[in-house]
């Protein structure tokens, strides 16, 4: 069974979202595509689903400000713009996203007290967001991956997979992503790749059989 995973396709990672990935919305015709051959058997979409006192906001730290690091729980925090709050706009799938074409949500980031880039689990690798147990029961064999951003959410839910989903093939579909620094970016794609991540592109995917 073939599973796609899209990554926070939301408008807060968006042009005109509070956390805009630059050109973010470009993924979503890609995307599309991906969904409408129906080569794939299930597809899952993540949320960044925040309450609005979310520990990662700049504005719940006095004195610090968004893209700073900071501390969250005595742990490094990269300090956000207030984004994709439970119910708003801004968390709202990019509103031309086929979500006709999706199967689950997994929703993730709801504990204020620690962030969670990945679909799996929260970013201390403890609290599960329940998407391994159900990926794992639906018997999926290869799991492709794209969305929002390529240097911290996705990687970090490729690298869960890797992780937590024994004996699944696991793929990034580089042009159906985007990330927020292009030098991380870089830095992504070769930490994924070293651990056993495919990097493949639309193309790739559009012309299997
Ligand atoms: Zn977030």
């Amino acid at each position: 069974m073939k599973c796609l995973l899209l990554v926070d396709i939301q408008n807060g990672f968006c042009s005109g979202g509070n956390l805009a990935v630059p050109n973010g919305e470009d993924i979503v015709p890609i995307v599309n595509r991906l969904i409408a051959k129906g080569r794939y058997d299930l597809v899952v979409a993540s949320k960044d689903w925040h309450p609005a006192d979310h520990g990662s906001f700049a504005s719940q730290h006095p004195g610090s400000s968004p893209f700073k690091m900071g501390t969250l729980n005595g742990k490094p925090q990269m300090m956000w713009p207030d984004h994709c709050v439970q119910g708003s706009h801004d968390a709202e799938f990019h509103p031309g996203l086929n979500v006709g074409g999706i199967d689950h949500v997994q929703r993730k980031g709801e504990d204020p007290t620690i962030d969670s880039y990945s679909a799996f689990r929260d970013n201390d690798q403890s609290a599960l967001t329940g998407l391994s147990g159900y990926l794992a029961r639906a018997g999926i064999g290869s799991l492709d991956i794209c969305g929002l951003a390529t240097d911290y959410c996705v990687k970090a839910s490729a690298l869960d997979a890797r992780a937590m989903l024994p004996g699944v093939k696991v793929r990034f579909i580089s042009d159906a992503s985007r990330g927020i620094d292009p030098t991380d970016v870089k830095a992504a794609i070769a930490e994924m790749s070293a651990a056993g991540v495919g990097i493949v592109t639309s193309a790739d995917v559009l012309s299997e059989r």
